[in-house]
């Protein structure tokens, strides 16, 4: 037990300390809660920053719902352009505009169950890119994920469609099955590795992707929503790993 505790008490304080390091390196301040949407649609980095804010002000309570009244969602004039693009999970208690507080015309959203992704998805995301020049794609995954938590079962037969979801996740639920630790370690392994895998797959995607990934014309990066905190948490290692964000360190 003492083992255990040490260990889940060893991930947290790794999470927390990979957070500090995410915020210095997109230089996100503690005491900054707005960016502004123009420079977030012009600027990938500036764009996670808009939402590291927004996801504050929504776990602090102190949520302003921008963009978002009567005459914003009904305005149909100005076409739209949208800051990122957002592949998420279709669980109904990760509902992204709420969590970054974002309004209309912020965020162009895939949701599937698990996040996982197919043809259509990446047209989606590629029409995003291409047609509406959004720079920043992020993939959120979630705590508790049932999808993910279906695949780490590792079901013979699972019904329908269903069987679609669970192969693309299990690849990621056997790697966190071998790393030995109790279910929820297991589970939040399981969904962290999930995200990573299909950062990756989008990074190298072809023929669009891959290429304005390389080119450092759009960022990808994995994030992870925490249900019992509000607050998402950018994966460090995929924060770190952006090809044109190292050349800015250096600089
Ligand atoms: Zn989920």
């Amino acid at each position: 037990m003492k083992k255990v505790m040490y260990l889940f008490t060893f991930l947290l304080s790794f999470s927390m300390v990979g957070q500090s390091k995410v915020k210095t390196l997109l230089k996100a301040k503690d005491d900054v809660y707005f960016a502004d949407r123009d420079s977030a649609y012009v600027d990938p980095y500036y764009g996670l920053r808009k939402l590291i804010y927004g996801n504050k002000r929504f776990a602090e309570n102190k949520s302003i719902s921008p963009r978002q009244t009567d005459a914003d969602l009904k305005n149909n004039q100005l076409g739209q352009k949208p800051f990122a693009t957002i592949i998420g999970c279709a669980d109904s208690r990760v509902p992204n505009e709420i969590i970054f507080d974002q309004g209309v015309g912020d965020l162009f959203i895939t949701r599937t169950a698990g996040q996982v992704m197919a043809e259509a998805s990446y047209g989606t995301i590629e029409y995003a890119t291409v047609a509406l020049n959004t720079k920043l794609i992020v993939v959120l995954g979630h705590e508790s994920c049932g999808a993910v938590d279906a695949a780490m079962k590792l079901p013979e037969n699972p019904p329908g469609h269903v069987v679609s979801l669970i192969n693309a996740i299990k690849p990621s639920a056997i790697k966190a099955k071998e790393a030995n630790l109790d279910d929820t370690q297991e589970l939040d392994l399981a969904v962290r590795s999930n995200v990573v895998e299909q950062v990756n797959l989008l990074r190298n995607l072809e023929p669009i992707l891959s290429r304005k990934f390389d080119k450092g014309e759009v960022l990808i990066v994995g994030a992870i929503y925490n249900l019992s905190s509000g607050k998402v948490e950018f994966i460090e290692e995929t924060i770190t790993s952006l090809p044109k964000f190292k050349q800015n360190i250096k600089g």
